[in-house]
């Protein structure tokens, strides 16, 4: 049912019943939100009758776009045939049945294997989980260290947020939780002083092997990592990076858990980044894309070899009410048919992402751009004051970031900020026109925010 209220009646009983995620309540109270009530294509419609472009996709989600009837007619049957059931104690259902053979069908490798969760943050509590209990039922109960990374993002419960590197997320709470160890992230523009991105790469990936050495391999489960960090920046990484990380890997036979959430189904180019990176995980985190966010969902992809130990171990004492939930397995199986047979993926890797890469480069030639990189449909720039030295504003980190963001709201495109770091995702069915308006409006807002 649609709200007569007006905009500002809704701010006001928002602010006043309503706790947001990852928003400061004091600063909300005082601007107000902005009230988002319909949505098509890549646009949005607000309470204020703007239509914004959306170039974040939702959270990274929405790769199909808005306003697909195909997934709201394939809830409401599966809603009306089986609403609810779950896969708990020797009992399955239809959807969950055939997403986990298509999911098997498209994941590269040997993850033939599906546990479902109903977010990426509860996909990351089961990858801890599942691979101490893999090693513990090979006879290694002492291999319980995860290395994760500085700045990482693998989501809020407890579990996920101990593993992402996100100081502020570990101050609430008293995280991490044992068995955690961090190295530094690959982030050559901002850390990488002297050294050429090749160089800077080699030494980020190296950090991996003394940390194993540090900690003792007869300790450490598993590492895991985003192949792009996406909620710290969108940080890709220089080339030498992930073929070092790979290679240190298989030297000491460490379990390579892969966070797909942002990455996945097709957002690099392929329909998983370490196709992209030509890497070999052992456990695979998806969410987001799945269904496109068109209902909750996520998932921990795993390897013949993990799910085989982990079968034959009896109980794996772990599930949630909504794993697999039949309405949103139907839907994301919805979602996936359309992203194949719409070509969407391919589109992707064939044409839009080296349209994309072009265009998003090209804002490397505002003078207060620093880098402008992207890698299929996700991509960042650095806002400096001097490209050559690589400075940073003297204002407080992530001001001129803000302004910038807010001068993008003001000309109707949605763009996020990390500190000063420009980010976008946007849905994979943009269309090139619709990636030139995204360019002009960015321009134009990082003109009136400098
Ligand atoms: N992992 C990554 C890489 C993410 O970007 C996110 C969310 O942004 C998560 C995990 C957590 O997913 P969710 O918000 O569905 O719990």
């Amino acid at each position: 049912m649609k709200s007569i209220d007006s905009t500002e009646n809704l701010q006001r009983i928002d602010a006043a019943h309503h706790i947001h995620p990852f928003t400061d309540g004091k600063q909300l109270a005082e601007i107000g939100t902005r009230i988002i009530t319909s949505a098509d294509g890549v646009f949005l419609k607000d309470s204020e009758g703007n239509t914004l472009l959306d170039g974040m996709a939702g959270l990274w989600c929405v790769a199909i776009g808005y306003g697909r009837k195909e997934l709201a007619d394939v809830a409401a049957q599966q809603m009306l045939e089986l609403p609810y059931y779950n896969t708990f104690f020797q009992t399955s259902h239809v959807p969950a049945i055939q997403l986990s053979k298509r999911l098997a069908e498209l994941a590269p490798g040997d993850l033939n294997h599906v546990f479902f969760s109903g977010s990426g943050s509860e996909a990351n509590d089961t990858n801890l989980r599942l691979v101490r209990h893999y090693w513990a039922a090979k006879g290694k109960p002492n291999k319980q260290i995860i290395i994760s990374r500085w700045n990482a993002y693998h989501g809020s419960t407890v579990a996920a947020a101990s593993l992402g590197g996100m100081k502020s997320m570990h101050k609430q709470g008293a995280l991490p939780i044992f068995g955690i160890e961090h190295i530094n992230q690959p982030d050559w523009w901002s850390e990488g002083g002297d050294m050429t991105p090749e160089e800077f790469g080699l030494a980020r990936a190296r950090e991996l092997e003394a940390k194993i050495l540090e900690v003792g391999e007869e300790n450490v489960a598993a590492f895991i990592a985003e192949p792009i960090q996406g909620a710290g920046g969108v940080i890709i990484p220089p080339d030498s990076y992930w073929p070092e990380v790979q290679r240190i890997l298989n030297k000491y036979e460490i379990l390579f858990i892969a966070d797909e959430v942002i990455c996945g189904f097709g957002r690099t180019g392929e329909w998983f980044a370490t196709q992209v990176y030509n890497l070999k995980p052992d456990v695979m985190t998806i969410a987001k894309g799945l269904s496109s966010g068109y209902a909750p969902i996520g998932g921990s992809l795993i390897s013949d070899e993990v799910a085989e130990v982990i079968k034959n171990a009896g109980d794996f004492n772990h599930g949630y009410t909504y794993s697999a939930h039949p309405v949103s397995a139907a839907v994301a199986l919805e979602n996936l048919r359309i992203l194949d047979e719409e070509g969407i993926v391919d589109r992707v890797s064939d044409t839009l992402s080296s349209y994309f890469a072009k265009k998003w480069a090209s804002l490397s030639e505002h003078p207060m751009v620093g880098s402008a990189n992207s890698k299929g449909l996700v991509a960042s720039l650095v806002l400096t004051p001097n490209k050559e030295s690589r400075a940073k504003f003297a204002s407080e980190a992530g001001t001129v970031g803000l302004i910038c963001r807010e001068r993008c709201f003001s000309n109707n495109l949605v763009m996020r900020h990390v500190g000063d770091r420009m980010i976008v995702s946007p849905p994979l069915i943009i269309t090139e026109s619709e990636i030139d308006l995204l360019i002009e409006r960015a321009w134009k807002s990082i003109d009136e925010a400098y």
